[in-house]
């Protein structure tokens, strides 16, 4: 795959619909298509990075502002209020589908990730 196929590349230059709940110059967050939980966002980087284990120190400003907006984007969820899950899927043994690297923020009520 391409990264002029991929499909989360697709959806940062509003070429494929998401929800797009939050945005700036280099990230943007969505709703995933097959929520496992009441709340469930991806949150990516606008410039293609396959995975976690592609990540270098050149992306270092894209993974911190990806971090630094999560609390930003969870105050705005009430049902995050207590808390939530942030997880990256990385590789095929890691679960990953789609490959652009993306956070999982999960939250809102019981999931197969909560105990
Ligand atoms: P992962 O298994 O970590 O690669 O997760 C990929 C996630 O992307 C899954 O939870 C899918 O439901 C979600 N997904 C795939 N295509 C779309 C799309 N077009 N819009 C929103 N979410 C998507
Ligand atoms: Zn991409």
């Amino acid at each position: 795959m391409t990264k002029e196929e991929c499909i989360f590349c697709k959806i940062a230059k509003k070429e494929v619909d998401a929800t797009i709940i939050f945005e700036n110059e280099s990230i943007v967050a969505f709703k995933d298509i097959n929520p496992i939980a009441k709340v469930h966002i991806l949150i990516i980087p606008k410039i293609h990075i396959t995975s976690m284990n592609e990540v270098q120190e050149i992306h270092g400003n894209i993974m911190k502002e990806m971090l630094l907006n999560v609390p930003i984007i969870a105050r705005e969820i009430s049902e995050l209020n207590e808390g939530y899950r942030l997880i990256v899927n990385t590789g095929k043994r890691g679960g990953q589908e789609v490959m652009h690297v993306h956070l999982h923020l999960i939250g809102g009520q019981r999931s197969i990730f909560q105990s």
